[in-house]
């Protein structure tokens, strides 16, 4: 298009055909639209065009595309992206966000709620709350009362990925007591009864997976993502009853398109996760020890012959017994090893991690635990929330529900996703019904990633994930300062940014591969982001990848009542867009609505431009004079008019 007919057009309009030149995969096509009046379709593109070729689904697809609106990539159509609101909830929503911009209010929202909880007493205080922050963030109290807003959302070609959110209010100190004690194996916790220094000092441990007083409570600098105590075994339970609840309410509510969510840390004592990662990072000192090998095991191309040979150079014999079984025990294929130890045998049999988790040692020639010691107690209690995740994806499997494992901290990382992964295996053979989360904020992550996929590809079982930038940022730094480890957070911004841009690629690049061999769903990516620039970059990708949006392999995941103008439009276009759906009664999910706050309030930018958009469609329904109340009560949606 000429430059000066560029200029010609509104701002808005003028970028979105700046941004379609030079994409010669995707067709900008003009339509009647006032805004956003150019979208991508890829049903009369040349690239879809010769998708529909190549592929009998696809044109399938292609023929459902008819009914879909073109995609904005401004993310400016606030016409279409508020078309599923009545007016009182654009109203709403305005209020909403510009409460989130008054400082005072965020910075004691919690207190400010404690004390209207006291002075207008609950049912009044619970009215106000469904009129303003919770009406606006939760979709209700129960499986049932969500049901319309999941409907709604559903007709917009959006669905849900549901999680209960009741959450306990601890106070700070609290947090910290429960932290220390859960985090701490039972030798140490005596010790730091008896006054005397924490694990780490005097000891080889690798500090930062140590508990730390001063970071106990894991909530301190996050406003993106819950955070759960551990308190007894019988809290694991409910926890997991609630996750097999939600479960259920996918699958009745959302007629099986949707997600549950979970998080580990509320399946078992934190402690074992945090051992477990320690382990981790033990395994590959040790594999780099033997082997001379810096890089991961799964692509170092050695079998179990480079450690017998290095263990006969130590002079170990590798007829000894326990060496040899711990040989036999490795996992690999015939491209070489996967893992030292066999991780799909500690979730599936009575294996000790006591037991598991020993090498032989090269200067003593005798088996040594990588792990520390563990009582019977705590082994009963790995045991117990194994059972917890099998007993969870199990039932999602029956009910045909897919269940996403949230990522938290990185010194329980390493042990969530590598349990998930193996879970993945046993579960993941017909259809990827456990998703892993990865965060690309992490310097680690597109290692991770590749090496997971790699694996998943190895071991032929469905590979899901969702992509994250990730929620613990300045408590991962703070962290990592104080204790005098290296930062895991990429240095900036961008290089956040170009990982993430990395992992998706890689993950496209799979599919690809996997769609010429006609294996075209064995890999399932979910873009979890709010970032315009992101959700514009996969969709690009997508085209240039010839991933056609009805492929359903690559999905797109927001919060509810956050970024409508980006998921709605995704929706209407035929691309497959999740909600984060929480639920819960009005009283008990205020730390949930305290952080949604709080995370408003860091991300004024966006706030802005959603408000805006809010405002420009409420000005445009009170131009049209679509400003209708309905008798029943209810504001009808202009789109319903
Ligand atoms: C559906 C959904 C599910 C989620 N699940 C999880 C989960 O399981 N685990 C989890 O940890 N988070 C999760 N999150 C939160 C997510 O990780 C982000 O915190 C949040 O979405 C903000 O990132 P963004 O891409 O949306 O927005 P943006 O504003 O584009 O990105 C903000 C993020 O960029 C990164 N960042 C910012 N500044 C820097 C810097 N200087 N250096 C390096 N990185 C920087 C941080 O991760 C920050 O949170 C989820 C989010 C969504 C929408």
């Amino acid at each position: 298009m000429a430059p000066v007919l560029i200029a010609s057009l509104p701002r808005s309009l003028a970028t979105c055909v700046r941004y379609g030149q030079g994409k010669s995969k995707i067709c900008w096509s003009l339509s009647s639209r006032p805004i956003g009046a150019i979208g991508i379709r890829y049903k009369s593109t040349p690239a879809a065009a010769s998708l529909v070729n190549e592929n009998a689904a696809v044109d399938t697809a292609s023929q459902d595309d008819k009914d879909k609106d073109p995609l904005d990539l401004t993310f400016c159509d606030y016409r279409n992206a508020f078309k599923s609101k009545t007016n009182f909830e654009l109203l709403r929503g305005l209020l909403v966000f510009h409460l989130c911009t008054i400082k005072p209010l965020v910075e004691n929202n919690a207190k400010l709620m404690k004390l209207g909880q006291k002075v207008l007493g609950k049912r009044l205080f619970a009215a106000l709350m469904k009129a303003t922050f919770y009406g606006h963030f939760v979709a209700g109290e129960d499986q049932i009362t969500i049901q319309p807003t999941l409907e709604r959302l559903r007709s917009f070609g959006v669905k849900s990925i549901l999680d209960y959110s009741v959450e306990e209010d601890l106070s700070s100190e609290d947090a910290e007591e429960r932290e220390m004690e859960s985090c701490l194996p039972s030798s140490e916790r005596e010790e730091e009864e008896r006054g005397c220094e924490s694990k780490a000092e005097g000891s080889n441990a690798m500090e930062r997976y140590t508990p730390q007083r001063k970071f106990a409570d894991r909530r301190q600098q996050v406003s993106g993502a819950r955070t759960y105590f551990y308190v007894n075994e019988a809290q694991c339970e409910k926890n997991m009853e609630t996750f097999i609840n939600c479960i259920d309410a996918v699958s009745d509510a959302t007629h099986g398109t949707g997600f549950a969510a979970i998080k580990m840390t509320a399946l078992g004592r934190p402690q074992l996760l945090m051992q477990l990662s320690e382990v981790i990072a033990r395994t590959r000192q040790y594999f780099q020890q033997v082997t001379g090998k810096t890089g991961p095991i799964i692509r170092s191309d050695v079998n179990t012959d480079v450690f017998e040979k290095r263990f006969r150079e130590e002079n170990i014999l590798t007829d000894n017994l326990d060496v040899k079984k711990w040989l036999d025990s490795m996992t690999y294929d015939k491209k070489g090893l996967i893992h030292l130890f066999s991780w799909s045998g500690l979730i599936d049999t009575n294996i000790l991690l006591g037991d598991l988790f020993r090498v032989p040692n090269l200067n003593s020639g005798q088996m040594e635990p990588l792990i520390s010691a563990l009582t019977r107690e705590e082994e009963e209690m790995f045991k117990n929330m194994m059972r917890r995740l099998h007993t969870i994806f199990q039932y999602a499997q029956e009910r045909d529900v897919r269940v996403m494992v949230d990522a938290e901290q990185t010194y329980f990382q390493p042990a969530i996703s590598r349990l998930t992964l193996e879970m993945m295996k046993k579960y993941n053979q017909e259809k990827a019904i456990v998703f892993n989360t990865y965060q690309c904020y992490l310097k680690e992550t597109f290692n991770n990633l590749s090496l997971d996929l790699e694996q998943a590809y190895r071991q032929n079982f469905y590979f899901g994930a969702k992509l994250v930038r990730g929620a613990y940022m300045e408590q991962e730094r703070a962290r990592a300062e104080e204790l005098g480890y290296e930062d895991p957070i990429n240095p900036s911004f961008d290089a956040t940014t170009n990982m993430y841009h990395q992992c998706l690629e890689e993950s496209l690049r799979r599919i690809k591969m996997n769609k010429n061999v006609g294996d075209s769903h064995k890999i399932a990516i979910m873009v979890a982001s709010h970032n315009e620039d992101t959700v514009r970059y996969t969709v690009n990708k997508m085209a240039e990848f010839g991933i056609h949006p009805l492929d359903r392999v690559i999905c797109f995941g927001q919060l509810l009542g956050m970024c409508d103008h980006i998921s709605l439009p995704l929706g209407q276009a035929g691309y497959s867009v999740y909600k984060y759906v929480p639920y819960g009664p009005v009283n008990e999910v205020l730390p949930y609505l305290s952080r949604r706050a709080t995370e408003n309030s860091s991300i004024l930018v966006k706030l802005q431009k959603e408000k805006s958009l809010l405002l420009q469609e409420m000005w445009r329904r009170i131009k049209k004079g679509h400003l209708v109340y309905h008798p029943k009560g209810n504001y009808v949606p202009v789109g319903a008019q």
